[in-house]
């Protein structure tokens, strides 16, 4: 198996930093041309399905909502200025706000004006996805400022029957079991919520794409936030999805310098949640499963489906003061934040790999030689990379050399000893190769 380096991460960092630049300014909601576009650029990156579920199809409890293509919208005060103007920002106007074309006053306006008394210079993320409505969105210190009289309304959009457009895409492995990375395409012009989980998710497919083996088979989704991933389930049988997909993560809010977060699956003790918990031992926090906040874990863990899916994150959606704003912007995810996002979701993804082989010694008595079997020089390789020094190398041989014993998997040595999964495995196999282990053969993955 092939692993990464710093260098390569390195530059896919400045890479991720420029596709979000790219896609920053593209205005998406549920559905419409936004998102198609988005997707056509994300479809460059990763060979992507593009499928489209019809407006007004029922999906559960639920219905696709129509097509929203907004084209200018704008307010013009008694005094002939124009504001919040759609096209200097899309957060300017209320998601799916139906057209209008209207003299009103501003007492009648009010109603319909959105800003964060908290943060008076920043611009509100509101959405009217559900019920055909319109607004605009204004800082408060703006909001403040308007003059009485009488204002114009232009809204230029159309809510029309269209589709909503979902995007998939399978990188195979050696077993039809699968991984899910699922990130929603929603958010207009907002970075760390959620553009961070869109290229996380394809840098994360450029490593994970150049492995020369890899055990499971990785189901990349890229789909607007509940409607989408409630319509993808649909499409699903029940049975076979859960038997199918053994693990997935939600990202989210995954492009800033916080600690990870892991919202562990609703099971709470699956596979995903002991090693994510492992990989994020000292760079981040693990929480139970809540279904109060969150994204599409919500419809991946809900009681019919139950699947062993969790969120990651870097600050748990809602609780950053950038959340659903203007001040979103992409300089607040620098490229090495993305790069750290990168970097720990493939380890998850190579523990995942590793977790269940186990190794047995060829002779169990007393601890093997490892001076006389250039053991230690087998694993210094690691050193030049700035992973790991000689103790470290030695700790990871004896626990793998004592543990080996056709019971215990790497997973279980890494809880016992608190020790790096991915490193584990790497002693583990030096030692096969030095002919003191031998790999055992794993049935249980098909
Ligand atoms: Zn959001």
């Amino acid at each position: 198996m092939n692993n990464t380096n710093s260098k390569n991460i390195k530059s896919l960092g400045n890479w991720m930093h420029n596709l979000m630049l790219e896609l920053y300014p593209i205005c998406r909601s549920l559905a419409g041309p936004g998102n198609r576009e988005s997707l056509f650029i994300i479809k460059k990156h990763i060979p992507i399905d593009i499928l489209e579920v019809p407006s007004l199809k029922k999906v559960f409890d639920w219905t696709v909502p129509k097509e929203w293509s907004p084209k200018e919208a704008w307010i013009v005060d008694p005094n002939g200025k124009k504001r919040a103007v759609f096209s200097n920002n899309n957060l300017n106007l209320v998601s799916h706000s139906v057209p209008k074309n209207e003299e009103m006053d501003l007492s009648e306006l009010l109603p319909h004006l959105y800003s964060l008394p908290a943060q008076p210079n920043v611009i509100p993320y509101v959405t009217s996805y559900y019920k055909e409505d319109w607004g605009f969105c204004m800082s408060e210190a703006e909001k403040k400022s308007l003059p009485k009289g009488k204002y114009q309304v232009f809204i230029d959009s159309k809510l029309e029957i269209g589709s909503m457009s979902l995007g998939e895409f399978l990188l195979p492995g050696e077993s039809k079991k699968e991984i899910l990375i699922s990130t929603y395409i929603c958010h207009p012009s907002m970075a760390n919520d959620n553009l961070s989980g869109v290229v996380v998710a394809i840098g994360l497919y450029r490593l994970i794409s150049q492995l020369k083996y890899r055990k499971y088979s990785y189901r990349f989704l890229f789909i607007p936030e509940t409607i989408g991933s409630i319509a993808w389930l649909f499409h699903q049988d029940e049975h076979e999805i859960k038997e199918r997909v053994i693990a997935g993560l939600v990202l989210s809010c995954i492009g800033n310098e916080g600690l990870f977060n892991w919202k562990k699956t609703r099971h709470g003790n699956s596979l995903i949640d002991r090693v994510v918990q492992l990989i994020l031992k000292s760079s981040g926090v693990c929480m139970d499963f809540s279904p109060e906040t969150g994204s599409d874990e919500r419809q991946f863990c809900s009681p019919g489906f139950d699947m062993k899916i969790g969120l990651l994150s870097r600050s748990y959606p809602g609780t950053f003061s950038s959340y659903h704003t203007s001040a979103d912007t992409p300089d607040k995810t620098p490229p090495n934040a993305l790069e750290g996002s990168v970097d720990c979701l493939f380890n998850i993804c190579m523990g995942m790999e590793v977790e269940n082989i186990k190794y047995q010694r060829i002779n169990p008595y007393g601890e093997p030689m490892l001076s006389k079997r250039g053991l230690y020089n087998n694993i210094s390789i690691k050193k030049e990379e700035g992973i790991i020094n000689s103790s470290d190398i030695r700790a990871h041989l004896m626990w793998v050399l004592n543990f080996s014993d056709g019971d215990h998997t790497l997973l279980d040595i890494a809880e016992k000893s608190g020790l790096d999964l991915n490193l584990l495995y790497k002693a583990a196999e030096s030692a096969t190769e030095a002919n003191v282990l031998k790999k055992l053969l794993v049935s249980d993955i098909d």
